[in-house]
């Protein structure tokens, strides 16, 4: 006698429900806390957008979405021209440094924190649900550093807009 499978979350089964005209193949379960549903969605809003500047309707394979190191992950198959392709990267982008920034149970802004000890498990969590999870590791918002011909910069994630901001960092000229 086989378990019955988890049932997909409520709020995964409606986000697929809404997208699932250019969602290849069945819904996957997405492996992330219940407090990213919102990520999820405008995730989904993004690409959905992304995908109506292509020439014939596209269907796009969601590989894996996971969290991992206390952010989300998403692998994709998007079989698109290259405009629509950078602006699916910048929408996956958007929603990872969003999932830094959001607590995975509740939805709150909050912060990658991590365990004590060497085992040093990350969440992204807000005060209220910080237990086990003392040590901020992520200071101010959140940010990546790229490196291209102009310089160096820092992507710097504003969570009230939902965007990024680019800084130039030690001689990189942004203006
Ligand atoms: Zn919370």
């Amino acid at each position: 006698m086989s378990r019955p499978k988890m049932p997909v979350r409520d709020w995964q089964a409606e986000v697929y429900a809404q997208h699932q005209y250019w969602i290849a193949g069945k819904p996957i379960h997405m492996a992330v806390g219940d407090g990213w549903a919102e990520v999820i969605a405008r995730l989904f809003d993004r690409i959905e957008k992304a995908l109506a500047g292509e020439p014939v309707p596209t269907k796009i394979a969601l590989i894996d979405v996971k969290e991992k190191y206390g952010t989300i992950r998403v692998d994709l198959l998007a079989p698109v021209g290259p405009e629509t392709e950078a602006a699916i990267d910048l929408a996956v982008l958007l929603a990872e440094m969003r999932s830094e920034c959001t607590c995975d149970i509740c939805g709150a802004p909050g912060t990658v924190r991590s365990t004590l000890g060497q085992s040093g498990w990350l969440a992204a969590r807000c005060e209220d649900h910080s237990d086990g999870f003392p040590r901020r590791v992520v200071k101010g918002p959140p940010r990546r550093r790229i490196q291209d011909r102009r310089g160096t910069f820092d992507l710097v994630y504003d969570r009230r807009t939902d965007t990024i901001m680019e800084t130039a960092v030690d001689g990189g000229d942004s203006r």
